[in-house]
């Protein structure tokens, strides 16, 4: 433990932003980090509990209270160790995760909690700094060659894990990048993807090969997968997004966020968006936008739309609006259902809850607005509030609304993996075996729509089983 009373003499100050009046105007990250004085003042806040209940509140098991006193001494390399061995791209979430092992802070019950994330991204962000983060070639082959199918933050882990055992990895993406949702869905003003490149640069030398625009299903099959690799990783996440059916909502001004935001992360990277684009061309310039669904998807929409300059942004949600603050003794040390606003929200938005969308209105197939009515909420039964109808303006109409599975294409039908009712792919959390031999999933395409912190985990978990399978024993961790 740092300073035994650090908890009790130093408050709780976490990163700060750019001013959102000028963040908007680009897309790079605008978080302000710690100095050092002041990260070491942080650290000093953990209370090194006998109980960790932070250890469990982080889906990676992240040993939080180690890195939060080596911090505090000035120990970043050994920092950087310790939260390696948990995290394979700290990175990745100390800029994305929702933090819930900040929920479980032990502090949290009764005062604000240690700011875990922020000093996670700073080790690992000073780790690269140094030149302390290198590749680790395994010193031994096995001879044994693993597909990996899907760059997502479950792939890339499972890959990582995979070849520093020692198995020769090859990774399939069908997209022409390699990172996934972190790659195409997240807006790079909460993580440039340079991040990305820098991993997978990394990942190249210790072994791993990307096969990146090869859909496995379409240009290579599940057969040839199968004749040529001892194993298969399923990481192919959770595409299929959930779509909105009420009368209009075929028209051309209602589209899908990741159709939206995927073109503008490619206009960043400077990429050709039409790629991304086979309803063309889409931006919500001058237009009133309305943001369906109240999720991180929906914040990213609305971020986009404002540096895009939207001429208004509205996001509605069909829940009530969640309680200002948690009740701390019901809730800790579990994730609290309560309101957030995202950096995004605090750049300018309208939020609207408890609103159920009736249909598009248009006038000669152009969008111009979306009926609604006000809902009341009993518990989980929902009734519309009479007379409560209203039209909100709109040109363009994202639908955020989360996402239902993942797509069943060639990958799902030539595997012949079963699902479960939700349209997953079925595989425990013991040994993540699909229904058929030595096919194996993690990921998003195993639990459906999650985190990134959980993407990881399952990575790491299943190359651990792969590994077991594929020499009966493993010292990977899981
Ligand atoms: C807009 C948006 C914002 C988000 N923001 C956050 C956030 O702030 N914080 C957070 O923790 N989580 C966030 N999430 C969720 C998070 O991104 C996902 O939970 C996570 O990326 C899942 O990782 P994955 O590796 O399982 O799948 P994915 O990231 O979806 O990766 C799957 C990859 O598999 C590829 N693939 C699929 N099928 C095939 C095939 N047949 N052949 C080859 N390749 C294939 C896909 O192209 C994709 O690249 C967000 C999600 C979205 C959509
Ligand atoms: S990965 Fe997420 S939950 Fe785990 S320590 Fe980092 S911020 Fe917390």
């Amino acid at each position: 433990m740092g300073k035994e009373t650090g908890f009790l003499e130093i408050d709780r100050q976490d990163r700060t932003y750019d001013d959102p009046r000028e963040r908007v105007k680009h897309y790079k990250e605008f978080s302000i980090p710690h100095s050092e004085e002041g990260l070491k003042n942080q650290a000093a806040r953990c209370m090194n509990c006998g109980i960790p209940y932070c250890h469990n509140g982080c889906p990676v098991n992240n040993i939080i209270p180690d890195w939060n006193h080596m911090v505090y001494e000035g120990d970043w390399k050994n920092a950087l160790e310790v939260l390696h061995s948990t995290n394979n791209f700290p990175e990745f979430t100390g800029r994305v995760c929702p933090a819930p092992c900040e929920a479980s802070c032990t502090l949290n019950i009764i005062d604000q909690p240690v700011t875990i994330k922020s000093i996670e991204c700073a080790i690992v962000d000073r780790g690269w700094k140094e030149g302390w983060i290198k590749p680790q070639v395994p010193e031994k082959r096995t001879g044994r060659t693993v597909a990996v199918v899907g760059s997502g933050p479950a792939g890339m882990s499972c890959a990582q894990q995979l070849a520093r055992a020692g198995h020769t990895v090859t990774v399939f993406e069908k997209s022409d990048r390699v990172g996934g949702l972190l790659r195409y869905g997240i807006p790079d003003f909460k993580m440039e993807k340079h991040l990305i490149n820098r991993r997978m640069v990394q990942m190249e030398a210790e072994g791993i090969t990307f096969r990146t625009s090869t859909e496995v299903g379409v240009d290579v099959s599940v057969k040839s997968l199968r004749e040529n690799f001892d194993a298969i990783v399923m990481a192919g996440g959770s595409e299929e997004a959930r779509w909105l059916d009420i009368p209009g909502s075929e028209l051309s001004g209602v589209r899908l966020a990741m159709e939206f935001l995927t073109q503008q992360n490619k206009r960043n990277a400077g990429d050709d968006e039409m790629r991304a684009a086979p309803r063309g061309s889409l931006t919500a310039t001058g237009k009133d936008v309305i943001v369906i669904g109240g999720g991180d998807t929906g914040s990213d929409c609305v971020g986009t739309s404002n540096r895009q300059g939207a001429k208004s942004v509205t996001q509605i949600e069909i829940m009530p609006r969640p309680p200002e603050k948690e009740d701390k003794l019901m809730t800790w040390p579990d994730w609290p259902m309560k309101l957030r606003t995202s950096t995004s929200h605090e750049e300018g938005v309208d939020r609207e809850w408890a609103i159920l969308t009736k249909e598009v209105v248009s006038e000669d197939g152009k969008v111009t607005g979306l009926k609604c009515v006000r809902l009341e909420w009993e518990g989980r039964q929902m009734k519309e509030v009479e007379g409560s109808e209203f039209v909100l303006p709109a040109d363009l109409i994202l639908l955020a609304m989360g996402f239902v599975g993942p797509r069943k294409t060639g990958l799902l039908d030539q595997s012949a993996v079963e699902l479960t009712d939700r349209g997953n792919v079925a595989a425990d959390t013991q040994n993540y075996r699909t229904s058929q031999d030595m096919i194996f999933a993690c990921g998003d395409m195993r639990r459906g729509q999650s985190l990134v912190v959980w993407a990881i985990r399952e990575g790491r978990q299943a190359a651990r089983a792969v590994d077991e399978a594929l020499m009966g024993f493993s010292e990977l961790p899981r």
